[in-house]
């Protein structure tokens, strides 16, 4: 199983995990990270938020969906020509 990826800390550089994160709806959530250089301390909320679909889901939520993404977008007007 893969490592979960970590975000760099944008002040020392050292590891940024994600200390824990709170759903505000299916595409969005709260999210507060803290930098593990107890040097550096640096704790900080922001955002995770999905914002295109890449590919379908073979067990559709009929109350969920995304955009294409504009890439996809793209390849079908390509193909249309
Ligand atoms: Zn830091």
């Amino acid at each position: 199983m893969n490592r979960p990826s970590r975000s760099k800390c944008p002040h020392c550089g050292g590891s940024f995990p994600i200390r824990n994160s709170l759903e505000l709806n299916p595409v969005l959530r709260r999210v507060h990270a803290q930098c593990t250089n107890t040097e550096c301390g640096f704790t900080a909320q922001g955002f995770f938020q999905w914002e295109f679909e890449l590919s379908p889901s073979g067990l559709p939520n009929p109350e969920f969906s995304l955009p294409p993404s504009p890439h996809r977008i793209k390849s079908a007007q390509v193909k249309c020509v």
